[in-house]
């Protein structure tokens, strides 16, 4: 490895880890795996990323990328391949404060767009975790806290600076590169790397947080009548809902957010939820939304959450759809299952308007199993579940395949995904390899 040391340009000096430096340990890895690349480069600029992508093609290495390294499929590491690590690349400005336009650089993680943005009175849509990088959810979609309020991520993306997998630097906006702008917005991971993001940015104060407990019966009419409460307007009220295994029975444990920054308003739009069965409330509070995605989420990865997840997409919640999750929750063998509010803002948009083209669904549903054996547990408990989706979100699939790629990006959009893909990179450098 001290050739590739020395093949590579000086400007790269100081910038390529290779495992006999001590920093190669805490770079290896990422959340979910543990990798051995032959060596991890830290770009400081876009000429740097061109720098490395040359020096892994000349080297014969098979590149892998990352901006937060909270991939589920671990695709931000590999073995014996060449990691671009874009953490240095992390600054967050605001552009126009009137039109509300943000640069994000992608290694930035969301804790820190959402600190650097509250005192302007701005915040952009990501998810629910601080530590997570603006690279991976502005690529894939982006199911936020305000999701049903604002959208996804991806659809309040105006701009994106991307290098090709020839090296080749390029502005994509509605007017130069619209394919590319389309393609990074939901399916970026195979196009290009983006370096940043400009995105339309949301007004935004405190806004109402509460936490709640629901008692969820078998025959899952709890989840029925929360569905109901959070699909129906108004879409200021957002849910995330965790299901909990208590042997036999199961509970929901509801986070939900209201964008307004009036105590009664979020009072009034959190009400319908205490009546979906016997609910108990947790805590009720009007909090700012960096308290949603703190600081403190921020650490280090070393592959600490081994795991296998899956995901699909709900239209509407049938009684058998409602029968099942309670099933994959209280098996003996039980799944995490995590259930999300969609529809609101993630309607408004056409479904060919950007990569992402779920416009229709109102629930996203996450199932995950833990080691050991946690692929087959997976594959148990998503036996229940598959038959009622529709669709599936690419950034919660940790086993991407032909059979993920066609729910990712259905019919028509992913035939544009597939030709946009090898038109901006024919010789599949950046291609997740399950879909090369
Ligand atoms: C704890 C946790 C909570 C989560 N919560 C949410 C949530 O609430 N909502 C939600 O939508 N998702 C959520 N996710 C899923 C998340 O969207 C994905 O894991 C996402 O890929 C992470 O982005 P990252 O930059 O941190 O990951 P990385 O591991 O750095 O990147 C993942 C992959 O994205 C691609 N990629 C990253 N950066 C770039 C780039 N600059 N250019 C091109 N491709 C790139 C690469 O293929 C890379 O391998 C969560 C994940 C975790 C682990």
């Amino acid at each position: 490895m001290k050739n590739l040391r020395r093949a590579a340009p000086a400007q790269l000096a100081g910038k390529i880890v290779t495992p006999d430096d001590k920093r190669y340990p805490r770079l290896r890895s990422t959340y979910t795996t543990v990798g051995r690349p032959a060596a991890v480069v830290l770009p400081e600029s876009t000429d740097d990323i061109a720098a490395a992508l040359r020096t892994a093609h000349e080297a014969g290495l098979w590149v892998a990328v990352r901006s937060g390294d909270h991939g589920l499929a671990g695709t931000g590491t590999n073995d014996d391949g060449l990691v671009l690590d874009l953490g240095a690349l992390h600054r967050v400005d605001v552009l126009d404060r009137r039109a509300r336009l943000v640069r994000a650089e992608t290694g930035a993680r969301w804790a820190r767009v959402a600190q650097t943005l509250a005192p302007r009175g701005l915040a952009i849509g990501s998810g629910d975790h601080g530590n997570v990088g603006v690279g991976g959810i502005a690529t894939g979609g982006g199911v936020g806290w305000l999701v049903r309020r604002y959208g996804l991520t991806v659809d309040r993306i105006r701009a994106v600076d991307v290098v090709l997998a020839d090296g080749t630097v390029v502005r994509a906006d509605a007017e130069t590169d619209p394919d590319l702008l389309w393609v990074m917005r939901g399916a970026g991971a195979g196009a290009g790397i983006a370096v940043a993001f400009e995105i339309e940015a949301m007004e935004l104060g405190a806004v109402g947080y509460a936490q709640l407990v629901a008692a969820v019966d078998p025959a899952g009419e709890t989840l029925r009548r929360w569905a109901d409460v959070t699909t129906r307007d108004p879409r200021e009220l957002s849910t995330a809902v965790v299901l909990a295994s208590q042997g036999a029975t199961a509970a929901a444990l509801i986070s939900a957010v209201v964008a307004s920054d009036d105590h009664r308003t979020a009072q009034r739009f959190l009400a319908p939820l205490l009546e979906i069965g016997e609910v108990a409330v947790q805590q009720a509070q009007m909090v700012r939304y960096p308290d949603l995605v703190p600081t403190a989420h921020l650490h280090t990865n070393a592959a600490q959450m081994p795991s296998s997840t899956t995901n699909g997409m709900l239209t509407g919640m049938s009684r058998d759809a409602a029968r099942a999750l309670v099933r994959a929750t209280t098996a003996a063998d039980p799944v995490l299952v995590q259930l999300r509010s969609l529809g609101g803002a993630t309607h408004d948009l056409d479904p060919a308007a950007t990569a992402f083209a779920h416009r229709h669904q109102n629930v996203l549903l996450v199932a995950s199993a833990f080691p050991p054996h946690d692929k087959d547990r997976l594959a148990a408990g998503w036996a229940h579940l598959a038959p009622h989706v529709d669709g599936a979100y690419v950034n919660f699939e940790s086993g991407p395949s032909r059979a993920t790629f066609q729910q990712a990006y259905p019919g028509m959009t992913g035939d544009r995904v597939r030709d946009l893909w090898k038109r901006y990179d024919p010789e599949g450098v950046l291609r997740p390899r399950p879909w090369s």
